[in-house]
């Protein structure tokens, strides 16, 4: 099995990674009707991966491609199906009691809906407060200290103005920072952060962004990033690494500069050649964008082989039969048969000097 692994260790660990995937297999059920078997969907398959201390990844794709499934199993919301789910070394389903608390404070997840993800009955305090004291991260007696200083952390100042209100009597921006607070109250070693600015002002997105790199840089706490959108994925991860998840596999994976600036496999070109450009001389300079003219394919609808080949440019025959290994290429591993032979991808064509 073969990683591309995050650079940040921790000496009292050895170097295991919080999170280690091998092999992982989920699958869902679904049934048509009352006298059907049910139908299994494959959701995520033979997925490798690894999240080291202190490191940011970004987990890109469409909807439908497994990202947050595969945050769910990280997070123990779902159960795998079959391979070995390894949080600091330790096989998720033969933990000890200790290490299974230790595991469901260490991992938080920043949801989309931040709305949602709070209950519009409980004031901030309680949100943030009552974790804590479950926890016994903090006590009666100190708890509204703990609760400000999270605030201060999150930059929700002054914090008395936010102690006592509800999710409603918040913004977007602030609300996420609230979920951001209740995430780091637990003292996390990762965050999950799914989408976490999609639901929020593009004025605001930035802040947000930059609060979480901060969080990793200044905290050590390692980040996975979710989403569908490639700028904000080349923005926070621009330290880290990059999973391009199709169909429930990931195609590619590396640093995030080199694959972004020099993508291989033939799904994420065509993701990136479909990126608006507001640059208008850019705009122009761009190469015809690579058109996937057909939808994602049915989960229950599985192409067989390469599970991208009804929709590559550059399927052979090979590609429609046996599913293509992961193996490294340059600075990335791809998993796709061809690439070595493809075509160089060029997102523009040389702008001249003078235009
Ligand atoms: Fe395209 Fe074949 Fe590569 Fe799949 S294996 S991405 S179908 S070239």
């Amino acid at each position: 099995m073969c990683y591309v692994t995050g650079a940040i260790m921790n000496e009292k660990n050895n170097g295991v990674p919080i999170v280690q995937l091998d092999n992982l297999e989920v699958d869902f059920y679904k049934r048509k009707g009352i006298l059907t078997n049910p139908q299994r969907l494959n959701v995520l398959h033979k997925i490798d991966f690894t999240i080291d201390r202190g490191e940011i990844v970004v987990v890109v794709g469409e909807s439908g491609s497994g990202k947050t499934t595969m945050a769910n199993v990280i997070s123990g919301q779902i159960k795998k199906t079959d391979g070995s789910y390894k949080f600091n070394g330790h096989e998720i389903t033969s933990m000890t009691k200790e290490q299974i608390s230790e595991y469901r404070s260490s991992i938080q997840m920043i949801q989309q809906d931040s709305y949602a993800a709070l209950n519009p009955m409980r004031t901030m305090i309680k949100s943030l407060g009552d974790p804590m004291l479950i926890k016994k991260i903090a006590n009666k007696s100190n708890l509204l200290e703990k609760v400000s200083k999270v605030l201060e952390t999150v930059e929700l100042t002054p914090t008395d103005h936010f102690i006592n209100k509800y999710s409603h009597q918040l913004s977007g921006g602030q609300r996420q920072r609230i979920l951001i607070a209740r995430a780091l109250a637990m003292n996390p070693q990762l965050i999950l952060a799914d989408e976490p600015v999609s639901m929020i002002d593009v004025s605001l997105r930035v802040s947000i962004l930059n609060l979480l790199a901060r969080l990793n840089q200044e905290r050590g706490i390692a980040i996975l990033y979710i989403t569908h959108d490639l700028a904000t994925a080349r923005y926070v991860g621009r330290n880290g690494r990059i999973a391009v998840m199709y169909l429930g596999q990931i195609v590619e994976t590396g640093n995030v500069q080199e694959v972004l600036a020099n993508p291989k496999h033939p799904y994420l070109q065509a993701l990136l050649s479909a990126v608006p450009i507001p640059d208008p001389r850019l705009s122009r300079s761009r190469k015809k964008a690579i058109i996937m003219e057909t939808d994602l394919p049915s989960l229950s609808n599985m192409p067989s082989g390469c599970r991208y080949h009804t929709r590559c440019l550059y399927c052979k025959e090979i590609c429609k039969s046996e599913q293509p290994q992961t193996r490294q290429y340059g600075a990335s591993m791809v998993a796709c048969h061809l690439v070595e032979e493809l075509p160089k991808f060029e997102l523009y064509d040389k702008i001249a000097e003078n235009q």
